[in-house]
């Protein structure tokens, strides 16, 4: 299977079956995005069980890369700490840039570099009108956490 077609499959599957899609009980940091450009919205809630995140929750709608991206974000950052957040989010967001080599999200010998499902959306970076869809999600986690003491 070629590479752009996994990934795409990649994409779908996290659009179609969008992971930790429920409330939660109890939220301990939240917030909203919104992405005018395309009609993008998430609402994103975090718990926090000690110093990780112990549960995520995504509610949204828009296109399959902004809730894909969510999709894989809220994933991504279940059992991290904020420092290990703070470091995937600056991975993804290199990952994403245009401007940069590219491969700065990707590059195997910084530690813990691998992406996972997430280096599915490189791939939007050939359409940077897109570029704010898969971003969403992550900008939203650093305004949750903006609001989250300690
Ligand atoms: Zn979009």
């Amino acid at each position: 299977m070629a590479l752009d077609e996994l990934y795409r499959e990649v994409i779908l599957d996290h659009y179609r079956n969008p992971r930790n899609r429920k409330p939660l009980e109890s939220s301990d940091a939240h917030a909203d995005g919104h992405n005018p450009l395309c009609g993008d919205e998430i609402s994103l809630d975090l718990h926090f069980d000690g110093d990780v995140v112990g549960e995520v929750s995504i509610i949204g709608r828009g296109c399959s890369i902004s809730q894909s991206s969510a999709s894989m974000m809220s994933e991504a950052v279940k059992g991290k700490t904020r420092t290990e957040i703070e470091e995937l989010t600056s991975r993804f967001k290199a990952m994403m840039d245009i401007d940069s080599e590219g491969d700065a999200g990707l590059d195997p010998d910084r530690p813990g570099a691998v992406l996972g499902d997430l280096e599915a959306l490189q791939g939007v970076r050939k359409f940077p009108v897109r570029i704010k869809c898969a971003n969403l999600a992550w900008t939203t986690l650093d305004e949750a956490l903006s609001h989250h003491p300690g």
